[in-house]
């Protein structure tokens, strides 16, 4: 099953926390799903808890029950046709041509968060964190872009809308909101699923990171023994390893002795500082580039 249909599920088995919340919710699912005609309504959907939430839903609001059929397409669909509709568009605020989002509706807190709820149920969707960030919704109406787009606001989120098909898309890409959007729905178990994915994502690429990060700097170490390996060599070869003061020629032994040590390790087998270590190495590149040039 998708991301998406779970968190459908998870949001589907909400209770609404009161009659307004009811009203916006259906109210959104009306807006992102319903074919509305005169006195007839009709939905489509691919999840069967959500057919099922828009009949409890007039059920519970109206006592009115909606047809629930499997299609061979393979969707579900709700439908209603009868007078009864005229009623229950008006009371939604849904009976203007275009539609529109009444203020009215969605003018608690909790009756936004109850809209964005059934405008997802509707024609939401999100990607698996898995593959990527990106949650949107879809609808056909022009008339409730600016409306929704506030609402969506007033949670500090802010979507992108374009115009996919002749119908209006409102995604969004940023993790955080799409978390905060989790919320929103009230799908707590998906949002922390979606949050665990996320934190392992994040400390895979932040390993990744550090691993190149390490073999770019070994790859340093290597390039710079292997010029101190030429230097000794040239050096041996112009004027003898033994021609050298004391403290230069041991350095230079051991290096010859051990081209992958670092620094560090040829300090410890001196028993001198990595910086006394250093300071050697530098002066023999410098007798190299001058006996070089000679
Ligand atoms: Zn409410």
């Amino acid at each position: 099953m998708s991301f998406s249909s779970d968190v459908k599920n998870e949001i589907c088995r909400l209770r609404p926390e009161n009659i307004c919340c009811a009203r916006a919710e259906l109210a959104g699912i009306f807006c992102f799903a319903a074919q509305i005609k005169k006195q007839s309504i009709k939905i489509k959907t691919e999840n069967e808890a959500v057919a099922k939430r828009v009949n409890d839903l007039t059920l519970h609001l109206y006592k009115l029950s909606m047809d629930i059929n499997f299609r061979k397409s393979g969707l579900f669909s709700a439908e209603m046709d009868n007078v009864e509709v005229i009623k229950i568009l008006r009371d939604l605020r849904l009976s203007s041509i275009p539609i529109r989002i009444d203020k009215n509706i969605v003018r608690s807190e909790c009756c936004k968060r109850a809209f964005i709820r059934g405008a997802f149920l509707g024609s939401g969707s999100v990607s698996a964190p898995v593959k990527s960030y990106h949650a949107e919704f879809v609808t056909s109406h022009y008339a409730i872009c600016a409306d929704f787009t506030e609402i969506l606001s007033f949670f500090n989120i802010t979507p992108k809308v374009i115009n996919r098909n002749g119908n209006y898309v409102f995604y969004i890409k940023d993790s955080n909101h799409i978390e905060d959007l989790l919320v929103i729905l009230g799908a707590h178990t998906q949002m922390m699923n979606f949050l665990n994915v996320k934190i392992e994502k994040e400390v895979r690429n932040h390993t990744n990171r550090r691993v190149n990060c390490e073999n770019a700097n070994s790859e340093k170490r290597a390039g710079a023994a292997v010029e101190q390996t030429h230097a000794i060599l040239l050096l041996h070869k112009k004027i003898g390893l033994e021609n050298l003061p004391a403290r230069l020629a041991q350095v230079a032994e051991i290096r010859l002795d051990n081209p992958e040590a670092t620094l560090s390790d040829i300090a410890a087998q001196l028993g001198i500082t990595k910086s006394g270590v250093n300071h050697r190495m530098r002066k023999l590149m410098q007798l190299a580039r001058e006996v070089e040039n000679d």
